[in-house]
């Protein structure tokens, strides 16, 4: 991960109020960042963009949605485009996350195009992967994550491939105390970069790779000492201003 700038994102998922929020951004302000620090990233629900993007117009913290439209513009009621969310300084787009693939029942091609449209408007997708603990047990790890993986290199051309970020987070390790070991996440995190580098090594060098799974202060500093984990995306943990901040310092 020397040559790739670690990421540490925050999933507030639906959580907040505009009270909470302005109290959270406060906390999160406290954060001195350098040029030597990570960069770092709170992902809000999209009702709170125009407000979280003008707390944070101040700092170097970065803003995020957690989902978007496959669509460009039109009858797609309830929807939010891609050039919405860049009106609202979105940086980046979480495109996959488990709880959407299980409770929306969306598919890897969906997802695919979700990041095909946030890169139309010059939004990074952070892609999430993940296996069910099923899965895993089965022995299918590799062949779940690799294939959610292949589905959106399909659509994009090895220049938009450079500009995404992958996260793996499995379904397991979400939201339950239970974190992948450090070398249970770097096998999967080669695993993945091994299916980047198949088509652009250019890419595979570049795009980082974040960990997510009930990441904490304690245990994030062993999963990002790992070659090929190159960020968090933190749930929970990202709701006390104090533990996102420990989480930044371990990076
Ligand atoms: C997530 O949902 O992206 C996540 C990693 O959640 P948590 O940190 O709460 O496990």
């Amino acid at each position: 991960s020397q040559q790739r700038r670690i990421l540490i994102a925050g999933n507030w998922k639906m959580n907040g109020s505009l009270k909470a929020n302005s109290e959270l951004i406060d906390g999160l302000k406290k954060a001195e960042l350098g040029a030597s620090s990570p960069e770092v990233l709170v992902c809000v629900p999209t009702a709170y963009l125009a407000q979280a993007n003008d707390l944070l117009k101040s700092t170097k913290i970065e803003l995020g949605a957690q989902d978007v439209s496959a669509h460009q513009a039109g009858a797609y009621t309830g929807e939010v485009s891609s050039t919405m969310l860049s009106d609202f300084a979105c940086q980046y787009v979480i495109v996959g996350h488990s709880e959407r693939r299980a409770y929306h029942h969306e598919s890897n091609e969906l997802v695919a195009q979700k990041a095909l449209q946030s890169l139309r408007a010059n939004i990074f997708p952070i892609v999430c992967v993940g296996e069910t603990l099923e899965q895993r047990e089965a022995g299918k790890t590799s062949d779940v994550v690799v294939s959610q993986l292949r589905a959106v290199m399909d659509v994009l051309d090895d220049g938009a491939l450079a500009r995404i970020v992958v996260a793996y987070e499995p379904v397991w390790a979400i939201g339950t105390g239970k974190t992948a070991t450090p070398d249970m996440a770097q096998e999967v995190h080669a695993v993945l970069r091994a299916t980047l580098a198949e088509r652009s090594e250019f890419a595979a060098a570049r795009v980082r790779i974040l960990y997510g799974g009930s990441m904490k202060p304690e245990n994030a500093k062993d999963l990002l000492s790992m070659p090929d984990i190159d960020g968090g995306l933190i749930g929970g943990a990202s709701l006390k201003a104090s533990d996102f901040l420990a989480i930044v310092a371990a990076a």
